[in-house]
């Protein structure tokens, strides 16, 4: 593609290096092959071993890479694997600020893991409490993970307030953008170092793959991803790259749609007599409504709600969908619905998930690209299954 700035929507289609392959193919060739031939000593091709270099892979990172606005990326297998590549950049006995609510699949791998393997220490704090993030930060702080929105609760965090403060104490960021994609929030452009992602929830976006993708803002730090992706192997295979990169050409009509669904979706269940209240921050009743605005493209595709009923009520509202499906990811172009009690959070204690703000009778929803139309009468069929009627 030429240096002209183009369209995100355009972007999607012909970003990074997607058509550098052979046979002028218009998408790039699935190359399952793990050795690259040299036709002599001195011949130094671009890809020698799929370990180190991949072409498929490296189209959907080049693809990837400049969606998000920074210079390179790293596929990875999944997206804790993503996570734990990035973690291999910090000193062992480093001091990592984390959002409070980070996704469990971090939370595991720094507490369960990095803690025993590598020394790492955390402090879990709310990230728009700057001075708390401050107070946080110990001479060894070597990261302040960011995740927003979270999950289930999709609460924001002011990215550039954070990135700031970081810069000033040359402290490393990351944040995990799983749940907007690059469509929905570009957080390099506010000042992020890193960008993870899940690639199993919306760039991959038809509930068919595993995996996971860490987007540099630097060349320099491109490069040391690159080195621990080769040094502990945690790449992407081919044919999951090929879903990832097919996935990426829809992301914007995706995207489009499925937050349109969410915004009218989050409107028609705000003051609907079966739910106690509606969390999402494309609605003026969400409290950081004006930061969604300032570094959302919009509220996005996630909706969560706490209903009025107990557990067998819930039950009777879970059976009662028809379109909804209950399961654990979300993303999809399918509408799914998660409680987060039993599914997501089940591994916290009672305790744990009350401090968090997570109850029995809250329901994610991560709304699919169907007619908005039948996913209301779906839910409102469910809710009044709920009441009992
Ligand atoms: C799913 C998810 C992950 C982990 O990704 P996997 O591909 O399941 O390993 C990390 N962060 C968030 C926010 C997620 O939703």
């Amino acid at each position: 593609m030429s240096d002209k700035p183009r369209h995100f929507a355009t972007r999607t289609i012909h970003a990074g290096e997607q058509f550098e392959v052979a046979d002028n193919a218009i998408f790039p060739a699935i190359v399952t092959a793990s050795s690259f031939i040299k036709r002599g000593l001195d011949d130094t091709p671009d890809y020698s071993y799929s370990r180190v270099g991949n072409p498929t892979r490296h189209a959907y990172e080049t693809c990837v890479a400049a969606l998000e606005e920074g210079v390179g990326a790293v596929a990875c297998a999944s997206g804790v694997n993503a996570t734990a590549t990035v973690l291999e950049l910090l000193p062992k006995d480093a001091h990592v600020v984390v959002m409070n609510g980070v996704y469990g699949g971090t939370f595991r791998i720094l507490e369960d893991y990095r803690s025993r393997t590598s020394g790492l220490t955390t402090t879990y704090v709310d990230l728009n409490d700057l001075d708390a993030v401050a107070a946080a930060i110990k001479p060894e702080t070597r990261l302040i993970w960011i995740e927003s929105p979270t999950n289930p609760l999709l609460h924001l965090v002011d990215i550039k307030a954070v990135c700031d403060l970081a810069r000033t104490r040359g402290i490393l960021t990351c944040i995990d953008n799983t749940f907007c994609s690059p469509w929905n929030q570009r957080p390099i452009t506010l000042g992020v170092d890193l960008v993870m992602h899940s690639a199993s929830k919306y760039i991959g976006g038809h509930s068919d793959l595993t995996g996971g993708v860490v987007v540099a803002a630097s060349e320099d730090l491109h490069r040391q991803l690159r080195r621990i992706s080769m040094a502990i192997g945690a790449v992407q295979g081919p044919f999951d790259c090929y879903l990832a990169l097919r996935g990426l050409k829809t992301l914007d009509v995706r995207m489009e749609r499925q937050c349109a669904n969410a915004l009218e979706v989050a409107r028609r269940l705000e003051g609907h007599p079966q739910v106690e209240q509606v969390y999402y921050p494309g609605l003026p009743s969400h409290p950081q409504h004006e930061l969604c605005k300032r570094q959302m493209r919009s509220g996005g595709a996630v909706v969560a709600i706490k209903v009025k009923g107990d557990r067998a009520a819930l039950n009777r509202l879970v059976e009662a969908l028809q379109i909804f499906v209950l399961a654990d990811s979300l993303g999809g172009v399918e509408s799914m619905i998660n409680h987060s009690w039993t599914m997501s959070h089940c591994s916290m204690s009672p305790e744990q998930k009350g401090a968090m703000g997570i109850s029995e009778n809250l329901l994610r929803l991560s709304v699919g690209i169907e007619a908005v139309a039948d996913l209301i009468d779906d839910l409102e069929t469910a809710l009044g299954a709920l009441a009992g009627q």
